[in-house]
């Protein structure tokens, strides 16, 4: 995939706040390949979210990478041991965010990027606010979405019906989100998520360096 100017800020003098980036869209939208495909990038040093779920594992998942694929007795285990950032039913299984690795990464100051629906997005946002930048994937149409979930061929026909079913609700929260784009595209929509990253990058709330920086110059200045 082709990749734009790339990250600026990662190397600029100025520190800032580790962001949370949230990609939310119905299933066959392309959300899962561009959140992969940015996680992957090392020059964005972006920390991938792994969540654990209830639903089966598909042929070419893997435990751990993937999701981290448990019972649904463990899922409520960590769920009263109050372990999970967010969680949510989704199509009749259980996912949720591991609270820990989450919790590290934002610490040490590292972006994490995470690939969860509007349930799990609204409790993410309710927790940790200014830190999170929302963005959602529509699909160019509904055929196209219905193309994209038979050419997987990972899901029984069944399956892809409520998965389409389901669509609609989640199509509906669009106006939630911070950004939304129109997925006809993934390398113009790896090239608009690299946009928002830097975008976000610069918010000037979010260089928490800023007011030393600056201080450092302008001292420079009236000294030279
Ligand atoms: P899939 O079964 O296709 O992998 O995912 C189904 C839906 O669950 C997707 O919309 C995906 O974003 C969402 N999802 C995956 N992991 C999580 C999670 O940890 N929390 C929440 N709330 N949703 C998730």
């Amino acid at each position: 995939m082709a990749t734009g100017a790339g990250p600026d800020l990662l190397t600029s003098p100025v520190a800032r706040r580790g962001l949370v980036l949230i990609l939310s869209s119905p299933s066959g939208a392309g959300k899962t390949t561009l959140t992969r495909a940015l996680a992957q990038r090392p020059e964005w040093q972006l920390a991938l979210s792994v969540s654990v779920t209830t639903r089966a594992r598909r042929a070419s998942e893997i435990d751990g990478q993937h999701y981290r694929f448990i019972e649904r007795e463990a899922f409520e285990d960590l769920r009263q041991r109050d372990d999970l950032l967010e969680w949510a039913e989704v199509h009749g299984n259980f996912y949720g965010t591991p609270r820990r690795p989450v919790e590290k990464a934002l610490a040490a100051g590292r972006d994490m990027i995470f690939d969860i629906d509007y349930q799990g997005t609204r409790q993410v946002r309710s927790k940790l606010r200014d830190d999170v930048v929302t963005i959602f994937i529509l699909p160019p149409s509904m055929a196209e979405l219905r193309r994209r979930l038979e050419r997987r061929a990972e899901d029984s026909p069944e399956t892809i019906e409520k998965r389409l079913r389901n669509a609609r609700t989640e199509i509906e929260r669009w106006s939630e989100y911070d950004y939304v784009l129109v997925n006809d595209d993934l390398d113009r929509s790896f090239k608009a998520l690299e946009a928002i990253l830097t975008a976000e990058h610069l918010r000037r709330e979010r260089q928490t360096g800023l007011d030393g920086f600056v201080g450092g110059l302008l001292s420079a200045s009236a000294s030279g």
